[in-house]
């Protein structure tokens, strides 16, 4: 005998408990298929253990697909999850910046409320077990043989920090039913490059603007740069991270709220008020020391030693520029098993409104297996509820519409 669902659900990952719980407030009878021994499982990982769930601000341009994730919001935006996770008895608190946390601060709260709400309504968590194969039925779909549902709801998540139960599995199963898979790349994820000067700035963190240059387009980002063993990383670098690749050209720029005129007037005041200071003191006081002595070394290749009184006006303007845009030539990325989230995925074209696939009825998807991703903020964890939420009820919808 076949285990019957009305809606089953592939993955309990953020996206599929938001599904599991709309759809069985709708009186479906619904599973969760998860390949970990638990559910959520990065959910807990999130925010740096405080889940960063939601972003006040989220709307469809901040995503890679501006129309598709509008229409996702337009039915569930951020103030529907919000109340939502409040319906769940979920405290929440927002920064300056939109981000929504839960009050807790412990990303635990967030997965809690969830698995309190599936057990409330009756949700069946079928942990430890990968979807591996689906078929078409007469009345729905078979998965792996053993389960049988009106309507399948895969949300699988990407393939970035497979250590949390995302290898790209998820993918096959879409592709077995004709989905176009778009081109996969990791985001959201540190980017390596040549050593030689980050290696000296290893541990600093610098409040920079940052253009990242590839393939002659420029992309950019402001806010907060460590430099690390390997290269940079930081919200910032992260946000632009879905376009490094080897070739690719990272530029910091140490001072953004100053023009370079104004800079090189604030060095040449510096000069020539205390001219016998010696060079490796010279930007002492504009930005961190080992990171002026390091730009210092290698713009002018003098003796550090010397007084700053022997710096040429036009030494002093290249000063300025390097640290307007002191420059990283890109290796890549650190790949995905680092990242937090997967750029590209199923073509969205090939969903409906209500997340339906439109080769194939009964069959739904939500959350990052979706081609649509955004930068930090909450914005991923934003689209991955509306998402799961809004395929819970369709594939609710269907499933009733079918039944019996
Ligand atoms: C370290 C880290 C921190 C993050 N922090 C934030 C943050 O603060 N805010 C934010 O907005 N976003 C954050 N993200 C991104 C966010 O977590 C994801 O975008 C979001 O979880 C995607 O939801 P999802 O439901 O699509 O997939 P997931 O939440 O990844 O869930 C997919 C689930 O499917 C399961 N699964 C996979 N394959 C199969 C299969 N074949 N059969 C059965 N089950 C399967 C997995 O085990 C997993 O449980 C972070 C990501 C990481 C890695």
């Amino acid at each position: 005998m076949k285990d019957r669902f009305d809606v089953l659900i592939l993955g309990g990952g953020a996206s599929g408990l938001a599904a599991a719980v709309e759809a069985a407030r709708r009186g479906s009878r619904v599973g969760v298929l998860e390949k970990l021994d638990r559910v959520g499982k990065k959910i807990l990982a999130t925010g740096n253990g405080r889940c960063n769930l939601l972003n006040l601000h989220a709307c469809g341009a901040d995503y890679n697909d501006p129309a598709f994730a509008q229409t996702v919001l337009d039915r569930f935006g951020v103030q529907s999850d919000l109340d939502f996770f409040h319906s769940l008895g979920l405290l929440t608190a927002a920064d300056d910046a939109g981000r929504v946390y839960p009050r807790s601060y412990a990303a635990s709260s967030v997965l809690d409320v969830l698995r309190l709400e599936c057990t409330r309504l009756g949700v069946t968590l079928l942990c430890g077990q990968a979807a591996a194969s689906l078929a078409k039925t007469a009345d729905g779909f078979l998965v792996n043989d053993t389960y049988t549902a009106r309507a399948l709801i895969v949300a699988c998540g990407g393939k970035a920090a497979s250590v949390h139960g995302t290898d790209g599995s998820g993918y096959a199963l879409l592709r077995a039913f004709g989905h176009t898979i778009t081109p996969l790349r990791p985001a959201l994820v540190q980017i390596r490059t040549k050593p030689d000067l980050v290696r000296a700035l290893k541990g600093l963190r610098v409040h920079a603007a940052l253009r990242l240059t590839a393939d002659g387009v420029e992309h950019s980002a402001q806010g907060e740069i460590l430099f690390t063993e390997y290269g940079l990383s930081g919200i910032a670098v992260m946000d632009v991270s879905r376009y490094a690749a080897e070739g690719a050209t990272a530029r910091l720029d140490l001072l953004p709220e100053m023009t370079a005129e104004a800079l090189t007037d604030f060095l040449r005041a510096i000069r020539d008020r205390d001219g016998s200071r010696p060079l490796e003191q010279f930007l002492t006081g504009v930005v961190h020391s080992r990171i002026g002595q390091a730009v210092l070394r290698d713009t002018l290749h003098e003796k550090l030693s010397v007084p700053c009184i022997a710096l040429s006006d036009q030494q002093l303007r290249t000063v300025a520029h390097a640290l307007k845009a002191l420059s990283f030539p890109v290796l890549g990325t650190k790949g995905y098993a680092d990242a937090q989230v997967t750029a590209g995925g199923a073509a969205t074209r090939e969903f409906t409104s209500s997340l339906e696939s439109r080769l194939q009825s009964g069959l739904f998807a939500a959350g990052e297996i979706l081609d649509v991703d955004a930068k930090c903020g909450g914005y991923n964890l934003t689209f991955a509820w509306s998402s799961g939420r809004l395929a819970g009820c369709g594939a609710a919808d269907y499933a009733a519409k079918y039944k019996g």
